[in-house]
């Protein structure tokens, strides 16, 4: 995908995406360099998966670079945007994807640090890469605009009860950031958006304890199996892309009707 506009060449859109060595994260990559997009992918520790999406992209032709950034950390979250800039010149833009989840557990058990790392990384997180964001967007800034998505999940209505409701608690969050930030910034030539996947086969639920939980519920889906993540990424996608040019605050179900 490229934008042409009256006298320029052709511009590379340029995307970040938080946490996409693994996951959600990985397939939204792959999907972005097929549309066109030169990507950055963030990941945490696990260098040997995020060198393994760049290279898949690269070998398809597309520009890729990976950055370790803990998204919870401001002078990690500034440093991930220098390097976008140096090596891109600019971003068009951004899916928070990096999100976390810990074992599962009654709120009866959990201590203020589990919370404080779910905040730090799932709300925070998202809260400083849009600010660098939307400092390099904004029309208010001299930008040109651009569009971001951020990930919520099904959680977010459902409540996760048993299993990790500050989890769910950091996504509902995560949907009144969206409001927010869109209306704040919609004159400004950004749209922001969120996706809320349901049950998605991915590692994260490793995380909580339970690596077959997507197995365990997907009777309890409409659809009646699990999402996969390329599934997830076509969505943002869509909410990335031009054809989305009317929607801004909007909160899509990915769940199978979950
Ligand atoms: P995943 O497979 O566990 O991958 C998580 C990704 O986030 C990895 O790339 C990981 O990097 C990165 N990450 C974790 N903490 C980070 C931090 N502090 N800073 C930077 N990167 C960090 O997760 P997923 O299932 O694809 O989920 C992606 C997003 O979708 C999350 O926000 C999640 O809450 C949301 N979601 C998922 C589901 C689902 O069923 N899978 C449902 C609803 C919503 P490393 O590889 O280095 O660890």
């Amino acid at each position: 995908m490229g934008k042409v506009c009256a006298g320029e060449a052709l511009v590379t859109p340029t995307l970040l995406i938080t946490g996409g060595s693994r996951g959600i994260g990985a397939a939204t990559a792959r999907l972005a360099a097929q549309r066109g997009y030169a990507v950055c992918i963030s990941y945490l520790r696990n260098k040997s998966a995020a060198e393994a999406v760049v290279d898949d992209i690269l070998a398809l032709g597309g520009r890729a670079m990976a950055i370790a950034a803990d998204v919870g950390i401001e002078t990690e979250v500034i440093r991930l945007f220098g390097a976008v800039n140096a090596q891109y010149g600019s971003i068009s833009a951004l899916v928070n994807n990096a999100g976390i989840l810990e074992q599962q557990m009654r709120v009866d058990q959990m201590d203020a640090a589990r919370l404080l790392r779910i905040f730090t990384t799932n709300v925070v997180g998202s809260f400083l890469c849009a600010r660098e964001a939307v400092r390099r967007m904004s029309s208010r800034y001299g930008g040109s605009g651009g569009a971001i998505v951020n990930l919520s999940s099904g959680a977010a209505r459902l409540g996760a009860p048993g299993e990790y409701v500050d989890y769910a608690a950091s996504k509902g969050a995560i949907d009144t950031f969206t409001i927010g930030l869109a209306r704040e910034v919609a004159d400004e030539g950004i749209r922001v958006n969120a996706v809320r996947p349901g049950v998605i086969y991915t590692e994260i639920h490793a995380d909580g304890g339970e690596p077959q939980r997507v197995d365990r519920l997907k009777a309890t889906v409409p659809m009646q199996r699990g999402g996969q993540a390329e599934e997830v990424a076509n969505a943002i996608l869509w909410l990335l892309s031009d054809e989305a040019s009317y929607v801004t605050g909007a909160i899509l179900d990915v769940t199978g009707g979950r």
